[in-house]
């Protein structure tokens, strides 16, 4: 298509993971804050369901809302403690008990992510051919890791970076600069795939890199999970490649069947 920017001479790609590689059942936030609760219930904490999760929601939306204007990294360590002080308990974020707790919270998102239809034959086609590295924004990393290990994914990265790690999220520069030079690639030859069109698009377009916007999440109206499902424009900045399946994808950089 004319005036489209298209896709040449990548060396290595980059991959987003929500709603890229994997998707998150729409219950997964749920049942975590539910875990969540009745885990700081046995660590001994008085506290009544409905108004804890109230107060973690206005919590968790508000330090997020405030750390993230600058592109900073925030934990859930931060809400949690602010949620329990709110309702009256003295407890700093890195108590030994939120510390518990952030394991019966994360062990939902284990419980209920999967593969996108398609990744692993994509990833088996593309590693080897170019170096090939995940890219997440997420905040609490062991999560993430386990994650990755859990569904399969890790042979398949040289690399793995997690902004919870990193201290700042896409679309911040200083993440993509990371991510260029875990892979001692030219920006311009790397091609970043994500679904979100500002963290991943925009921010891999201004690092100087390309992008492909996949689509699938969206065109399969999987419901976004909060923090970290979309996070501002509906639509990418640019006109770059879009695919909705990893065949697709496959075709526009060139390694279509
Ligand atoms: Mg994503």
């Amino acid at each position: 298509m004319e005036g489209k920017i298209g896709v040449t001479g990548i060396k290595a790609i980059g991959f987003d993971l929500f709603n890229t590689l994997i998707t998150a059942r729409p219950h997964a936030v749920s049942e975590a804050v539910e875990r969540l609760f009745n885990s700081l219930k046995e660590q001994g904490f008085e506290l009544e369901e409905e108004s804890f999760k109230q107060a973690y929601r206005e919590n968790a939306t508000r330090i997020i809302r405030e750390t993230r204007k600058d592109g900073r990294e925030t934990h859930n360590r931060f809400w949690i403690s602010a949620t329990l002080n709110s309702l009256g308990y003295e407890v700093g974020p890195y108590d030994q008990r939120i510390e518990s707790c952030l394991d019966s919270y994360f062990s939902a998102f284990l419980d209920y992510c999967e593969v996108i239809p398609g990744t692993f034959e994509m990833l088996g086609a593309v590693t080897g051919v170019y170096k090939t590295g995940l890219l997440s924004n997420f905040t609490h990393p062991p999560a993430a890791e386990q994650l990755i290990d859990r569904l399969g994914l890790r042979p398949f990265f040289e690399f793995v970076l997690i902004s919870g790690a990193l201290g700042y999220r896409k679309p911040h520069p200083f993440v993509f600069k990371r991510l260029r030079e875990e892979f001692h690639v030219e920006s311009e030859y790397i091609l970043y795939v994500g679904d979100d069109p500002d963290p991943d698009i925009n921010g891999a377009l201004k690092a100087g890199m390309q992008a492909v916007w996949f689509t699938y999440a969206r065109d399969h109206h999987i419901p976004t999970v909060p923090g970290v499902g979309p996070s501002g424009a509906s639509e990418p900045a640019y006109d770059v490649p879009r695919a909705s399946t990893w065949e697709e994808f496959l075709t526009i950089i060139g390694r279509g069947v």
